[in-house]
């Protein structure tokens, strides 16, 4: 854990236009409004935004962000470290949102075995977190929505539960933080890797590399905020605004210009969420 930052007023982001954030959770950015936080994104060049709750609260308030704003999509699901909570309510209530059309996703979903072995009293169980995830796929499959995932320490388990259940129509491994050759199987697979600013961590040599294989078409940027906040700035809080330093870090590993991958990210970003037609 790196220690408390403050960020530097007004906020130096790097301004690429047109990139997007594929995953963050706007209402946790706890130091801004939402309103507050899309204006500085805007503002700063962000094209769209894919906002996430970790919870069915947290997952309404997304949704209803993203009904308002033109700019803001929304993912919905229950976290796979509260698993737990996935009661036939909250099952009723997913299944309606799922189906709104400002739900371009289905997740977070998944596994994450990193909390079960540090926070076991407070994180669902590996079976509550596996029978949420075969609910949340069957839901995607039901909504022909992009199943969104969380994945931590639990690659051979994930891949298991996905070769067991149909396919839904897009896999996207939100905060790839896997071995590469987790990556290479995911590529192999058709799924969608989307990066954080983990990539950008000094010792994350293994991400970077798992940044250069990805085609085209298979990418995404995300910022993961209020966590996972890029360098310059990692330890202070993080929000949308600050992906192009995420994307700088990949567009650099990729050979690429930051205007050519905000381009590539942003036409994948429309097909996984389903937002145009195109086959770009
Ligand atoms: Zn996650
Ligand atoms: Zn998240």
């Amino acid at each position: 854990m790196s220690k408390k930052k403050s960020r530097p007023q007004p906020f130096p982001a790097p301004e690429i236009t047109g990139i997007v954030d594929a995953h963050t959770h706007l209402t946790s950015c706890r130091d801004a409004s939402v309103e507050t936080l899309l204006e500085r994104a805007i503002s700063g060049g962000i094209g769209e935004i894919c906002t996430v709750g970790d919870d069915l609260v947290e997952a309404e308030q997304a949704l209803r962000a993203a009904q308002k704003h033109p700019n803001l999509h929304a993912a919905c699901a229950i976290h796979p470290t509260k698993a737990d909570q996935l009661d036939d309510d909250a099952k009723t209530r997913l299944q309606e949102m799922a189906r709104d059309e400002n739900c371009v996703a289905i997740g977070e979903t998944g596994l994450d075995t990193y909390w079960i072995r540090h926070s076991p009293a407070t994180t669902a169980s590996l079976e509550q977190q596996e029978a949420s995830l075969r609910w949340h796929i069957q839901l995607a499959r039901e909504v022909g929505k992009t199943l969104m995932i969380h994945n931590r320490e639990a690659d051979a388990d994930l891949l298991r539960i996905l070769d067991d259940e149909p396919a839904p129509p897009q896999v996207m491994l939100h905060c790839f933080s896997s071995p590469v050759e987790m990556a290479k199987e995911a590529i192999e697979r058709g799924w969608v890797l989307s990066f954080a600013g983990n990539v950008t961590f000094k010792r994350n040599d293994e991400l970077r590399q798992a940044a250069s294989l990805v085609p085209k078409g298979q990418l995404l940027i995300e910022t993961d905020a209020p966590f996972m906040t890029p360098e310059p700035f990692r330890g202070a809080p993080n929000e949308p605004s600050l992906v192009g330093y995420t994307a700088l870090c990949v567009a650099q590993q990729r050979n690429q210009t930051p205007e050519e991958l905000a381009a590539e990210v942003r036409a994948t970003y429309r097909r996984v969420y389903g937002l145009t037609e195109s086959n770009v």
